[in-house]
């Protein structure tokens, strides 16, 4: 697991090499550069993963981190196994 990721500011291109936290996400970044504060993109958890070249710890590792599971394939529950058959063995009709 890479625990560097070198950040790359949007606004004026300065690059950092910054060290993840692998307990936290970093979703504030002040470019050292300009002094932008850099935010995560829309669907993204943290600064390194918008705008690092590696995405965080909890990422790489396939995590959920902060990130919702949206991807959880649901299941509708334990089913019979088959359909259920009401004639009885052998049976003939009486009525
Ligand atoms: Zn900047």
């Amino acid at each position: 697991m890479q625990l560097e990721s070198t950040l790359t500011c949007p606004s004026c291109g300065h690059r950092s090499v910054e060290t993840m936290p692998t307990d936290a996400c970093l979703f504030f970044y002040d470019c050292k550069g300009c002094r932008m504060r850099l935010k995560p993109l829309a669907g993204d958890c943290c600064v390194f993963c918008s705008y690092g070249s590696v995405p965080c710890p909890p990422v790489q590792s396939n995590d959920s981190c902060c990130v919702p599971r949206s991807a959880q394939a649901g299941g509708a529950g334990p089913k019979p196994a088959g359909p259920k058959f009401s004639r009885a063995p052998g049976g003939s009709g009486f009525l």
